[in-house]
């Protein structure tokens, strides 16, 4: 018959102790598990908590996507959206052409509001989207040196004072390191003539815009002018801006970017005499403040 062997008192120790810690480690797991269920503590500052009491936790009273940081460059144009983490390529079924950018906050509501007015039979197509700074001095050089007719078959070279060409340029053109495209927060849809606008197809596309572009975050920064807009550029029904991060960059500029900075393209000279940031910069629809 074989011997039944005995514990040791140092192995019924260890079997106990064994038994303790594992008794412990299911209590403590237990008890942080009702502690989350409790009380939903966030400590890290960014996760949302569910309010059971609120169903409308869509509402938020700050924007639920990362403010991008505004500097003296970004305002100006100095950007370069492909190598940008905030900058995405604007979807090609979209747009005109291809290499568009626009910031990832502004794509995404864009997206929102192209699939809701497909719902309602308008096709929005993007045109142009960010800009950087040498993007839009090839634009203004080729009308400030004529090699591209401005409206009505004038060339800024007929008009011999720097001011006054600078003037008529800037009827529909931002100088370089002054346009909102430089923000990748303004797109131009569909047409870049208001008369398009105006009538047929083009009509019902500018009505649906003034009746919901609201609700996703855009607005229309150049209107006609009026007591609300007295300078500025004309009238663009083409031009929108998606104003949650475009009016943080508005209220920056005038205090990150001077005169100073205005500079580096042919007709810079004329940008103070202008006033260029007080009166076509700032000078915009009340609605996109
Ligand atoms: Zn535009």
């Amino acid at each position: 018959m074989k011997k039944k062997k005995k514990l040791s008192w140092h192995q019924a120790f260890l079997i106990s102790l064994v038994i303790l810690l594992a008794l412990l480690l299911i209590f403590s797991r237990g008890y942080r598990a009702a502690r989350r269920v409790a009380m939903p503590v966030d400590t890290s500052g960014q996760q949302t908590i569910p309010d059971p009491h609120n169903d409308r936790d869509t509402m938020t009273t700050s924007p639920s996507f990362p403010m991008p940081e505004i500097t003296g460059n970004t305002l100006l144009g100095h950007i370069d959206p492909p190598s940008d983490h905030d900058f995405v390529l604007v979807d090609e079924s979209y747009a005109s052409r291809q290499g568009l950018y626009m910031r990832q906050a502004a794509y995404d509501a864009f997206l929102k509001m192209q699939k809701a007015a497909l719902n309602d039979g308008i096709t929005l197509t993007v045109l142009s989207a960010a800009r950087t700074f040498d993007h839009q001095k090839r634009i203004w050089e080729n009308k400030w040196n004529g090699h591209q007719v401005l409206h009505g078959n004038i060339l800024a070279t007929d008009i011999y004072d720097p001011v006054e060409r600078a003037r008529e340029i800037l009827r529909f053109s931002a100088m370089p390191g002054t346009s909102r495209h430089h923000w990748g927060t303004d797109i131009d849809l569909n047409s870049l003539q208001n008369a398009y606008f105006e009538s047929g197809e083009g009509k019902k596309i500018y009505q649906w815009l003034l009746a919901n572009a609201g609700d996703y975050g855009y607005c229309q920064p150049y209107t006609a002018r009026d007591k609300d807009r007295t300078g500025g550029y004309e009238e663009e029904k083409w031009h929108w801006s998606y104003f949650p991060i475009a009016s943080e960059f508005l209220r920056a500029y005038p205090k990150l970017v001077s005169y100073d900075d205005i500079k580096g393209f042919d007709g810079a000279a004329t940008a103070r005499r202008l006033m260029v940031i007080e009166r076509y910069v700032l000078d915009i629809s009340e609605k996109c403040y």
